[in-house]
C-alpha cells in the first residue's frame, strides 16, 4: 500500500484547500462556513513520482470545548491511521487553545508530523509564522494553499518524510 497523509487542524484554518491545492483540483469541499468536511475522505495523490493517499478531515461540534475534543479525536486517529501527519494552523489566528492541545497529542506520537503556516499569503506575513515554534512541533511551513505559495517546498517536504 501507499504512505497515507493526513491533514488535521482547526475548522476553516484551510484543509480542503490545500488538500485541493495538492492534488491540483477541486476535489475537496472548500467552505466559508466551517465545519463542511464532515469527517474523513482519502484522495490518491503524487508528487515527484511518489504516489500516496491525502487524507482530508473535518467535523466538529459548535461549542468550543466540543470542537477542541473533535480536533483531539482526529488528531489521535490521524496518528494511528497516517504515515505522515500535516498539521495546518492559521497564521493569521496564531496557535489556539485547541491548536495546542491537539499539537500535545501529535507531539508525543511516533509519527513525522508537518507544521504548517496556512494563509501566509505574502512575504510581509512571514512575521507570524515563527510564533508557532511554540506548538513544539519544530519548523513551521508557511505556505497560502489558496495562491500555491510556497507549496512545492511542503510538498517536498512530504514525500522526503516517507
Ligand atoms: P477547512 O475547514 O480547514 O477545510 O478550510 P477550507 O479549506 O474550507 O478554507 C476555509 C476558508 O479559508 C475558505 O474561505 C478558504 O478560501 C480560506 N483559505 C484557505 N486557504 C487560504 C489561504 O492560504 N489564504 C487565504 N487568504 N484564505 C485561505
Ligand atoms: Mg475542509
Amino acid at each position: 500500500p501507499v504512505p497515507t497523509v493526513a491533514v488535521v487542524g482547526r475548522p476553516n484554518v484551510g484543509k480542503s484547500t490545500l488538500v485541493n491545492r495538492i492534488l491540483g483540483r477541486r476535489a475537496a469541499v472548500v467552505q466559508d462556513e466551517p465545519g463542511v468536511t464532515r469527517d474523513r475522505v482519502a484522495y490518491d495523490a503524487e508528487w515527484a513520482g511518489r504516489d500516496f493517499s491525502l487524507v482530508d478531515t473535518g467535523g466538529w461540534d459548535p461549542d468550543a470545548e466540543g470542537m477542541a475534543k473533535a480536533i483531539a479525536a482526529q488528531a489521535e486517529l490521524a496518528i494511528k491511521t497516517a504515515d505522515v501527519v500535516v498539521f495546518v494552523v492559521d497564521s493569521r489566528v496564531g496557535a489556539t487553545d485547541a491548536d495546542e492541545a491537539a499539537a500535545r497529542i501529535l507531539h508525543r506520537a511516533k509519527k513525522r508530523v508537518i507544521l504548517v503556516a496556512n494563509k501566509v499569503d505574502s512575504e510581509r506575513m512571514n512575521s507570524d509564522v515563527a510564533d508557532l515554534w511554540s506548538l513544539g512541533l519544530g519548523e513551521p511551513y508557511p505556505i497560502s494553499a489558496l495562491h500555491g505559495r510556497g507549496s512545492g517546498d511542503l510538498l517536498d517536504q512530504i514525500v522526503w518524510a516517507f
